[in-house]
């Protein structure tokens, strides 16, 4: 039980890290996940979607813009490769007014200046969206041709297998309750499930759990998180016919993108309708509203306790969380949000409650709720906090620049020269990440 690098967490982000640090370190490397398999959360929870990058400023979200344009040909060679699903139905992001239709021309530019082609993207007016999608209704819309429909759980396990061949171990059903750091050795204890594991080397990818676990490791101890539950509801298969393609809307709060439901194609061709952002107190809490409340308290009192009350008193936050736990409560209030563009969609065609992911969204000193990934180095480890969408995207970019990072910083001792790992090349990935080969 001793490796030279271990990750906590199989999630998207754990797993195509372990792959990049089996192509580039001859170290043993482990993978300690809490649960039986990979991606039995977020990595599996999600809308899943590839996302083209035209919706991200180039300057503020440079990072995932970059990860999500350079991973966008990995997952479509990935995909074939090994015969998952990629169903390219393309997006429509609709405007409901002209201030809206002037952020899409924004996102259009975007795209380009994030790599796009200019033809992956159209801008179109309402007329043009009606010939497209005559149910929609909308001022204008932003098509985005190759926003692609996939299954993130089959693209994890596969990426599983690949970094077993290259040799990591995965220790499944290890939650690991604790790292106890030291600047030679880290370990990792599990409320004694398994005996202690070592390593040289800590990656902390642990989703829902990485800001405990690295104020366990005594960083990040200026951040909290808390924990939003998107629900999808399952469109029945008589209305599914009513839209043929993703649809999201212009965010009405742009500091808060993920709160605006979506009419989704699933990689199976069902339609759902969600994801709302319902606070919840565990990352854990997947269904009703009540079975998860006692732990409130201690979600609410752990430290750093400022930077929530902060949250709370700016005024928005608590109006929001209203607005959101009432589309918890009511279909109907579900239903509105998405009929406010699909206006034949009726409450009926709305046939059962999909699977729920809940996102872990770090709140800052100054009670703000970050937007970009997190990345907080300790004297042995290194930890990814906030890795929220589009993270599930551009995760195998996203993977090769930390294991760039750790290579420049001299964590990691026995470095190969780059190579063709699996069915990706690490030179692709390091040229569009703008990465040191
Ligand atoms: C509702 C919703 C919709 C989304 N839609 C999209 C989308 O369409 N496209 C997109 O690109 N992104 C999307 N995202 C974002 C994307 O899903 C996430 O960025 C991504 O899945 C995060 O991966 P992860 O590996 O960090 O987290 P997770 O998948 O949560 O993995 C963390 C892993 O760590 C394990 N773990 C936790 N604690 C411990 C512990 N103590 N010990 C051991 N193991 C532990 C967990 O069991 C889990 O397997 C969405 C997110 C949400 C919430």
């Amino acid at each position: 039980m001793e490796f030279d690098v271990a990750v906590v967490g199989g999630g998207i982000l754990g797993t195509s890290l372990a792959y990049w640090l089996a192509a580039r370190y001859e170290g043993t490397i482990a993978v300690l996940e809490r649960e039986a398999t990979v991606a039995r959360h977020t990595s599996s929870r999600n809308t899943g979607v590839v996302h083209r990058p035209f919706y991200l400023h180039p300057e503020e979200r440079k990072r995932f813009a970059r990860a999500s344009q350079t991973s966008y040909p990995l997952w479509k060679k990935y995909a074939a490769d090994k015969g998952l699903p990629w169903r390219e139905v393309g997006t429509l992001k609709v405007a409901m007014s002209d201030h809206d239709m002037a952020y899409l021309e924004k996102n259009a530019k975007w795209a380009v200046q994030n790599g796009m082609d200019p033809s992956e993207v159209a801008l179109l007016d309402a007329s043009q969206v009606q010939r497209l999608e005559p149910n929609l209704r909308c001022s204008g819309a932003l098509l985005a041709r190759t926003d692609t429909c996939v299954d993130y759980r089959a693209f994890t396990e596969a990426i599983r297998g690949d970094a077993e061949r290259m040799g990591v171990a995965f220790l499944t059903g290890f939650p690991v309750s604790e790292i106890r750091a030291n600047s030679h050795r880290q370990t990792l204890r599990s409320n004694g499930y398994s005996p202690d594991v070592q390593a040289k080397f800590v990656v902390n990818c642990a989703g829902g759990e990485a800001v405990r676990l690295a104020h366990t490791a005594g960083v990040a101890l200026d951040y909290t998180d808390l924990n939003f539950r998107g629900e999808y509801w399952i469109v029945d298969r008589g209305a599914a016919a009513l839209v043929s393609r993703n649809v999201y809307s212009v965010p009405r709060q742009s500091d808060l993108p993920f709160l605006d439901p979506h009419w989704i194609v699933r990689a199976d061709g069902r339609r759902d309708i969600g994801p709302n952002a319902v606070p919840v107190p565990s990352p854990y809490d997947y269904e009703g509203l009540f079975e998860h409340a006692k732990e409130w308290p201690t979600k609410i009192f752990e430290p750093p306790v400022g930077n929530k009350v902060r949250l709370a008193v700016s005024g928005a936050f608590l109006g929001m969380a209203a607005r959101e736990l009432l589309s918890s409560l009511s279909k109907g209030e579900m239903m509105r949000r998405v009929q406010r563009f699909i206006p034949r969609l009726r409450e009926r065609d709305l046939v059962s409650r999909g699977f729920a992911g809940v996102r872990a969204s770090v709140v800052n000193a100054k009670g703000v709720i970050e937007k970009e990934a997190i990345e907080v180095e300790g004297a042995g480890s290194f930890h990814v906090l906030n890795y929220n969408s589009p993270g599930a995207t551009g995760a195998p970019a996203y993977t090769a620049s930390v294991v760039a990072t750790l290579a420049a910083e001299g964590r990691l001792d026995h470095l190969r020269p780059a190579a063709k790992a699996g069915p990706w090349s690490w030179d692709a990935v390091a040229q569009g990440m703008g990465l040191a080969g």
